[in-house]
């Protein structure tokens, strides 16, 4: 391994150098493989093996083969720390993983993600003396790795804790102000530890202070997101977890890490512009971080809520000619994707055209519709999205919402003061007949009123969504 190769720049390179490079780079085809797997739901758990298996690599490799400048490879002690940190994450994260709910995990991503994060604003943090030392590159990748390492940490946890109720949304309209001052103050200071010059030691201070203003920026980012936002924020939090671990490779000039890094960023760079376009949101918008707080709501009359008899929606579902689900939510709440999709079939051996609906923020996090059908074996086929289904739907008999609500509110469409407005919604009010299962008249996540219960096509069937589809199955088949 020691034998060597040859010289690049006076470094002298090893057979144990080039297995190193080479290992790196068929890391990354498997990173790039496992996105491509990524993309459609039934190849989704192979992609993330493949790309696991490729970073299981890169880990392995590196503590092997990994030297310094002076040419030494890992010292044997920190081999074995290093070993023991690794067992003792998988063996939390394999528990917390196994036992984790499915409608929490959004959270527990959100969680991981601001893990990400901080390992990547920790390696800026330690290397940085080193950095100050080297060159002007050097210094510039460890600067920004800390900050944005911090905002993808604080902003992250934050998430966290709002997708699981703990942190509710701090809305004020100064806080606009307060958050731009607070992101130029923060990006001001960096540019004067990369631009100054000082010498490092007077600069510990700088590098302290950069930190808490980081934190403090990814709090206060994420802090007035509510409405029905997060999605986008979850979305660039991971893009900018992803992008500092690119800073971290670059810092230790580490292709698969840098690789590794970019492909998160840049995936999930193009999953918040779509997810911007879902929402009808500008990127500058979430970045700035004051949008759809709050938002004084027109008022309306309430009207009446119409409830639906379990016999009579069997009958009226029975005999449509097309239905379409549109599932939320409160589904994965009460996992009851599989009773739908026993509804779904039960309705199509009677002749009945059956499609799910699928809004790209429906849920509490991108996909989660499809992952959850797909857990209940849905053909990804009846899965159409918002705007292949809604020119359709004043042709659909019977919509039936099921645990949905923000993304079925047409106060969207109608309710400029709504802190959803110009959000793209599934029509589900153009439909012939709606009939809309929840367990009472419990708000979404935008914490709004949602009027397309008081129209008069819509009828209500209260109860847990798993329960009520157990029941109107039950019914369907004693017909
Ligand atoms: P919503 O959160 O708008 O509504 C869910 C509804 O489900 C509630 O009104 C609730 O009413 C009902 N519900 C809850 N539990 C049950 C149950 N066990 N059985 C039956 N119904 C139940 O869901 P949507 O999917 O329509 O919208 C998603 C919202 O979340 C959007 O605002 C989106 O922006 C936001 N969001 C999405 C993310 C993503 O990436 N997809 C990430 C973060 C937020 P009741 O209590 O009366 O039963």
């Amino acid at each position: 391994m020691d034998e060597i190769l040859g010289t690049v720049n006076g470094m002298k390179f090893t057979l144990g150098d080039s297995i190193l490079e080479l290992s790196y780079l068929f890391a990354a085809l498997l990173f790039v493989w496992g996105l491509k797997l990524l993309s459609h739901p039934e190849t989704a758990r192979r992609g993330n093996l493949w790309a696991a298996a490729g970073m299981g690599l890169a880990m392995l490799t590196t503590l092997l083969l990994h030297k310094d400048h002076a040419g030494n490879g890992i010292p044997l002690t920190n081999v074995w720390i290093i070993l023991a940190a690794i067992g003792i994450g998988s063996v939390i994260g394999w528990i917390v993983a196994m036992r984790v709910k499915m409608t929490a995990m959004p959270q527990l991503v959100s969680f991981y993600n601001a893990t990400g994060g901080a390992a990547s604003a920790l390696v800026a943090l330690l290397e940085f003396p080193k950095a100050m030392a080297g060159d002007f590159t050097s210094l510039l990748v460890t600067v920004l790795g800390l900050i944005i390492g911090s905002v993808a940490f604080s902003g992250s946890m934050i998430a966290y804790g709002k997708l699981d109720g703990k942190v509710g949304d701090i809305f004020a309209g100064y806080m606009k102000y307060i958050n731009i001052s607070l992101m130029l103050i923060t990006l001001a200071l960096g540019a004067y530890l990369v631009f100054s010059g000082i010498p490092p030691i007077e600069l510990t201070w700088g590098i302290y202070l950069l930190l808490i203003l980081s934190l403090l920026y990814g709090v206060l980012f994420v802090m007035p997101i509510g409405g029905a936002d997060m999605p986008v924020v979850i979305s660039l939090l991971n893009a900018l977890t992803g992008i500092a671990a690119a800073m971290g490779g670059f810092i230790y000039s580490n292709e698969a890490m840098i690789l590794g890094g970019i492909l998160v960023g840049a995936a999930g760079m193009i999953l918040t512009m779509l997810m911007c376009k879902a929402m009808n949101r500008s990127l500058l918008n979430v970045i700035i971080g004051a949008f759809g707080g709050g938002g004084a709501s027109i008022s309306h009359e309430q009207g009446t809520i119409r409830e639906i008899q379990l016999s009579d929606a069997a009958v009226l579902l029975s005999y449509s000619q097309k239905v379409v689900i549109i599932p939320g939510y409160g589904l994965a709440a009460a996992q009851a994707q599989h009773m739908v999709h026993e509804l779904e079939e039960i309705l199509e051996a009677k002749g009945v055209n059956v499609r799910y609906a699928i809004h790209p923020v429906a849920g509490r996090m991108p996909g989660h519709m499809n992952v959850l059908l797909a857990e209940a074996d849905v053909q990804y086929e009846q899965l159409v999205e918002m705007d292949h289904i809604n020119p359709d739907m004043p042709n659909v008999d019977v919509a039936i919402i099921i645990g949905a609500n923000d993304v079925v509110n047409p106060a969207a469409y109608d309710d400029p003061g709504s802190p959803i407005y110009g959000m793209p919604i599934i029509n589900a009010h153009l439909a012939k007949n709606i009939i809309i299962m929840k367990r009472g008249m419990g708000k979404g996540y935008a914490g709004i009123e949602n009027f397309l219960f008081f129209n008069e096509k819509t009828r209500m069937l209260f109860g847990d969504a798993k329960s009520s589809l157990q029941k109107l199955v039950n019914e369907i088949k004693s017909m």
